[in-house]
């Protein structure tokens, strides 16, 4: 007896997608965009893990003082948790993981995870000075947690949301001395996973300082080219 084939359309709609770039370069805004253009959900390990912060659960307690530090989270406890992340109803069509794989045995276990199911990879490259002016200008809505640019030298704790009123304030691990502390921990992982991952044809690198608009666009022109890229290798297949 053979296996029914997988229908095309199905096979054809998976899309995994994952994101590097340092603290800054705009991922997390073009990952809500990108995740919602292709119908999958957005996985932030950051969002994860500053709701369980928040939250003051036993993974929360655990990490608290590690993201207050701006380090790194161990391999271990993040391969738990994109674990069973992935393993959700709502991935099973595919993901956009944002904030993971941050070093190279992350990426091995996410190579393991997917079991060889195609990935595609989008480096956004911004410099670091733009980064430290971008980052410590930035404020995220407590109540939408929708993040916001305020004007240099504001504090932004008694601005309100444009979009729903809420309270705009800076993430803790925003202040200037720990931007620092994180850009040099992201320098320090980031070119042994870009060597990862760079000789992949799934790879590519998008100017971040592009208009966002502009940075969408690029996101999803080089995920359009892999996807008919994938559909042609399953016909051939077929
Ligand atoms: P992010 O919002 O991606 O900048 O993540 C905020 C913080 O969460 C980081 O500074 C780390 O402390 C922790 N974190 C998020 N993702 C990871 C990861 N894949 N590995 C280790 N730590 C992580």
């Amino acid at each position: 007896m053979t296996t029914p084939p997988t229908p095309r359309a199905s096979r054809q709609a998976r899309v995994n997608l994952i994101f590097i770039g340092p603290p800054g370069s705009g991922k997390g805004t073009q990952a809500v965009r990108i995740a919602d253009r292709y119908g999958i959900p957005h996985i932030s390990t950051g969002d994860i893990l500053r709701a369980a912060v928040k939250a003051g659960t036993p993974l929360g307690r655990q990490v608290e003082a590690t993201l207050a530090g701006g380090g790194l989270v161990s391999d271990d406890l993040m391969t738990d948790l994109v674990r069973s992340r992935l393993q959700q109803r709502d991935a099973q069509n595919g993901f956009l993981l944002d904030g993971f794989p941050r070093t190279v045995s992350q990426a091995h276990t996410l190579d393991e995870l997917l079991g060889g199911a195609p990935l595609i990879v989008t480096m956004l490259s911004v410099a670091s000075d733009a980064i430290v002016n971008r980052l410590s200008n930035r404020r995220i809505c407590e109540a939408c947690g929708i993040t916001q640019s305020v004007f240099v030298g504001s504090e932004g704790e008694n601005e309100a949301c444009p979009y729903c009123g809420g309270r705009l304030v800076r993430r803790q691990d925003d202040a200037p001395e720990t931007i620092r502390r994180r850009l040099e921990n992201y320098a320090a992982v980031a070119e042994p996973l870009i060597g990862y991952y760079h000789e992949r044809p799934s790879f590519a690198t998008i100017d971040g300082l592009q208009r966002p608009d502009d940075v969408t666009a690029a996101i999803a022109a080089h995920v359009d080219r892999q996807r008919i890229l994938l559909a042609d290798r399953l016909r051939g297949v077929e």
